[in-house]
């Protein structure tokens, strides 16, 4: 499986990080490895001073396929869930400098914390979901994939163009704003429409 990921496809968080907004949508790849489990710790590594949350919707691709349309884009996806595509922010700082590709920042052991999934069903309607990230107890991310800049019909469409998707493939659908570090000892908690899926402590 592989694992796709959009970045700034909320305006608030390209601004929060002073990147323009996206004509198309800005994709990258996390491999297989990148996976935390529902419910698993994430132990901080040593390579980074600077992990940052950002909490995402994820969907999990149900079929294989590859150029479709955005009309039955919906047909290729029946779980949802949230989760945290954790991210080295120093790393990423200095690979955006020199522009050099972001793997090392984003595509890290564990990098990918997913939530458990639930079907679509409970959750409708999907283009109008609220989700949030609680930190210690306290809101950190309030977010509603109303406010996405390319919607979860238009992800889809986009990238089976370069990419065949595979059953079992995830896509994390962009953060956001709100986004900042994790510290050893954190208790993150993330719930979608209003259903607690998420759960994940800093260690
Ligand atoms: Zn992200």
């Amino acid at each position: 499986m592989k694992i796709f990921c959009v970045g700034r496809n909320y305006v608030d968080h390209a601004k929060e990080l002073n990147n323009p907004v996206p004509e198309e949508p800005v994709i990258f790849m996390k491999p297989k490895t990148a996976v935390l489990d529902a419910g698993q710790p994430f132990y901080y590594p040593e390579f980074s001073k600077n992990i940052h949350y950002e909490a995402e919707v994820v969907l999990k691709i149900a079929q294989n396929g590859r150029h479709i349309q955005s009309k039955f884009a919906h047909k290729y996806f029946e779980e949802i869930t949230l989760g945290m595509d954790l991210t080295a922010r120093d790393i990423q700082n200095k690979c955006k400098e020199k522009g050099l590709p972001w793997e090392k920042a984003k595509a890290f052991d564990h990098s990918a914390v997913v939530g458990v999934f639930i079907s679509k069903d409970k959750v409708q309607p999907i283009s109008n979901l609220e989700f949030n990230l609680n930190k210690n107890g306290v809101s950190v991310q309030n977010g509603n994939t109303a406010n996405m800049i390319f919607n979860f019909d238009y992800l889809i469409a986009h990238i089976s163009k370069y990419f065949t998707l595979n059953k079992g493939d995830m896509l994390f659908t962009g953060t956001p704003a709100g986004v900042g570090p994790v510290e050893i000892g954190d208790l993150y908690e993330g719930n979608l429409s209003g259903q607690p899926v998420l759960t994940c402590t800093i260690r």
